[in-house]
């Protein structure tokens, strides 16, 4: 764990503008600097840096938060990495604390995975330099498909002899343990070399640390896998990897275009032949978490595809996945069996990049148009037709590429525009539903007001209020916390006294009032908004960052909608505070009020109709000792 203080160190000295500055480009606008978000596609910047706030927030697609969010969402970071990768970027040292002993043994063993992995891939690419099986059959096969010198060593490739304990044995002269190997899937259970007679395809992570490895087996034997792949391990998640990210990083985001091929010889191939902007799935079709990979890059897929069209009409469905993570998505066929890989080697690299450039076509018009001609003469296929492209585009999360492809498909398939358009909707409303079913169920309920979205679900009036109300409370007391509201009583002592008995009702707000009020008894400090900012809880940090970047727009919406007084820029916070938690009150005791009176006009037999009478006067004596205050406080 890296200790607090550190934390804090860290937190401090990185600049946001810095940070997010060597992902995307910046230009300054006034005080804050703005760019093309990276995490929703946009034409006109709405990502919006606040340096004085150490902040980012984009108005697009409301992505927000502070430079280790940034780098957590951006680059898929962990917290710890996140830290870490900004401590290395400003020379903070990191003394990590004691670490409890679960997760330190985890790291370690990740770390001996590694390690092996590592070796492992070593010793297969030392078979292929000086072991004279490896030369004579693993090498040989990669110089006849034409790869150089240089391509087998940037890809690390390998030979894994016959002899069945091989590796085995290096492994255990180097004293790895012989549990960790089978845990990897280099060595099986009975005891031998699991890739044998095999050339070798390392996989490696976004850090281009070896995970995996992918086999090929050279013999034309039809009982034999063709490939053999790794097991899923501690390091390795077949689902979150793709073949190729690692080299493939920098060149997606320059190019901003992705080629998406289906075997390691693809990539392989692309990149001897000058195009590195390229990834495989390798074997399995595409899952969601390896394109928000890919996303994190460039937001433009181009698919090739080797094979006929019946081999397209089966992938159709993983290429609506990309679309609906709002990706671009463009497809290439290849003639007749040829694949990438091949192609690339028959007319040569320049050629074929003239010819991706050429055969690329739109997903969404390439997929009508192929279906069309299957249908033109069939009116039950047409229909069906109809209703697969229309499911299709009512996948694009953007509207404006929805219509543009409505019309477009309109006039392709010569159907009335306002038709598909009605459909798309008819779809649209009931994923829509669906989805907010779920949600709904998913959403712990306190009060009837959920922790979040109120804005989309229709509360009462008053419940609206209180929750405003509180919001605004909270918002005043992170940001004056250690001011002085009288002489000798800070805000924060002040609002906690005042909030004791009647206590804050949303469960969100509570978390934060108590942390608060914990560490104000316990060390005498005043926990103030730029804390919560990087709060462990996302729904608190995000709350802190609506506070941080935005208190106009609120300010001046919640005074028109719930009679909360705030004036300019709270320049008069002392006011607003009192007045505000007096509205608080006042809106906590009328509803006690008028609950009191239900039960004076329901009264049951076993009431007790004095005790009733009286908490309602003294509530009414309460009511208006806050009138009075509000009175002199207000104006
Ligand atoms: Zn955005």
């Amino acid at each position: 764990m890296i200790p607090q203080n550190t934390i804090d160190q860290i937190i401090e000295t990185a600049q946001v503008d810095e940070v997010i500055g060597e992902f995307i480009t910046l230009k300054k606008r006034g005080v804050n600097m703005i760019g093309l978000c990276p995490f929703h596609n946009e034409k006109t910047p709405s990502f919006t840096v606040s340096p004085s706030k150490g902040i980012y927030k984009c108005f697009g697609c409301g992505n927000a938060g502070n430079s280790v969010k940034f780098l957590m969402e951006h680059e898929h970071y962990t917290y710890p990495e996140a830290l870490r990768f900004l401590a290395n970027k400003y020379n903070i040292e990191v003394e990590e604390e004691q670490r409890d002993e679960a997760s330190l043994e985890e790291e370690k063993l990740r770390d001996s995975l590694y390690i092996i992995n590592e070796f492992a891939q070593k010793q297969y690419t030392n078979n292929l330099i000086e072991n004279e099986e490896g030369k004579s059959i693993g090498l040989s096969y990669f110089k006849e498909r034409g790869f150089r010198q240089d391509i087998i060593e940037k890809f690390q490739l390998g030979y894994a002899v016959q002899r069945s304990t091989d590796l085995l044995e290096k492994a255990k002269a180097k004293g790895y343990q012989v549990d960790l190997l089978k845990k990897l899937g280099l060595v099986t259970e009975k005891g031998n070399d699991f890739f044998r007679e095999r050339v070798i395809f390392p996989i490696r992570n976004l850090s281009g640390k070896v995970i995996a490895f992918g086999a090929r087996t050279l013999k034309s034997d039809k009982k034999i896998p063709k490939y053999l792949n790794s097991p899923e391990t501690d390091v390795y998640n077949k689902s979150k990897v793709l073949y190729g990210a690692f080299l493939a990083k920098g060149p997606m985001r320059n190019q901003d275009e992705c080629y998406l091929v289906e075997g390691y010889t693809d990539v392989i191939s692309l990149h001897q032949g000058g195009i590195e902007n390229v990834v495989a799935s390798s074997g399995t079709s595409l899952t969601p978490d390896q394109i928000r990979l890919i996303k994190r890059y460039t937001k433009n897929i181009t698919v090739l595809f080797d094979g006929d069209q019946a081999g397209v009409k089966a992938a159709f469905r993983g290429i609506e996945l990309i679309l609906e993570e709002g990706l671009n998505v463009k497809v290439v066929l290849f003639p007749d069996s040829e694949d990438p890989d091949s192609y690339l080697r028959k007319i040569g690299s320049e050629s074929f990049k003239v010819f991706l450039a050429e055969e690329a076509k739109d997903f969404v018009l390439f997929k009508t148009q192929l279906l069309f001609q299957e249908s033109k003469n069939d009116p039950v296929k047409k229909a069906n037709l109809i209703q697969e492209i229309v499911t299709t585009i009512a996948k694009i999360p953007e509207p404006i590429k929805q219509s543009l492809y409505t019309k477009e498909c309109s006039t392709s398939m010569d159907v009335n525009e306002q038709m598909l358009i009605n459909e798309v909707n008819k779809i649209k409303r009931t994923t829509l539903q669906k989805k907010l079913k779920i949600d709904e169920a998913n959403t712990p309920k306190i009060d009837g007001i959920t922790t979040e979205d109120h804005s989309q679900k229709e509360l009462n009036a008053n419940e609206v209020d209180v929750d405003y109300q509180e919001k605004d409370i909270l918002r005043l007391l992170l940001a004056y916390g250690d001011k002085e509201i009288e002489e000798g009583i800070t805000v924060t002592q002040y609002i906690l006294t005042e909030l004791q008995e009647v206590g804050l009702e949303t469960k969100l707000y509570k978390e934060i009032l108590a942390e608060v009020n914990t560490t104000f008894q316990k060390e005498k400090k005043v926990l103030d908004n730029s804390y919560f900012l990087n709060h462990p809880n996302n729904n608190i940090a995000k709350l802190a960052i609506e506070f941080a970047s935005s208190p106009y727009e609120l300010s001046e919406n919640w005074e028109k909608m719930h009679e909360i007084l705030i004036t300019e820029a709270d320049s008069n916070y002392k006011k607003d505070i009192k007045s505000g938690i007096m509205r608080f009150k006042l809106k906590k005791v009328n509803k006690l009020i008028a609950e009191n009176r239900i039960r004076l006009k329901e009264l049951k037999p076993d009431d007790d109709y004095m005790t009733i009478l009286k908490v309602n006067k003294k509530l009414e004596e309460m009511r208006n000792q806050i009138c009075d205050i509000l009175g002199t406080v207000v104006y």
